[in-house]
């Protein structure tokens, strides 16, 4: 299975998880080590470069995303 490429560099965890080891766990499994191209960290990451991805921008926030992309 493929792996995110910021898989060991991400700081959503370290930042937005580490009190909840189990969801981060179930987040990594969905979207780190499954289907990352439709994590809006790393659609963000991909589009407009890693110091546009905000902190606290969860995986399964796509419209959040979106409008970062249109530079909203
Ligand atoms: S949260 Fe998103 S950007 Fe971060 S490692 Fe997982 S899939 Fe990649």
């Amino acid at each position: 299975m493929t792996e995110c490429i910021n898989y060991s560099k991400c700081r959503f965890f370290v930042e937005n998880m580490k009190n909840s080891p189990s969801t981060a766990m179930m987040v990594q499994n969905n979207y780190c080590k499954g289907k990352f191209e439709e994590c809006a960290r790393f659609i963000v990451f991909e589009k407009r470069g890693e110091a546009l991805v905000p902190p606290d921008l969860s995986p399964s926030e796509r419209e959040r995303a979106e409008l970062i992309l249109k530079g909203a």
